[in-house]
């Protein structure tokens, strides 16, 4: 199955040993996991940025 990014919905590239190519964070309110791709990663700095765009 692939993971896609929560921000752009963009396929996120698979690393060897099932790494992803991006990172995952969770809202401080839920225990849901978001996945963001590498590119969004780059653009958003911070965590903050990134949960701003979910
Ligand atoms: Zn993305």
């Amino acid at each position: 199955m692939a993971t896609k990014c929560n921000i752009c919905g963009n396929k996120i590239a698979e690393l060897m040993l099932g790494k992803l190519k991006g990172t995952v964070v969770k809202k401080p309110s839920s225990s849901k996991q978001y996945y963001i791709c590498f590119e969004c990663q780059k653009k958003l700095k911070t965590k903050e940025e990134i949960l701003k765009k979910l």
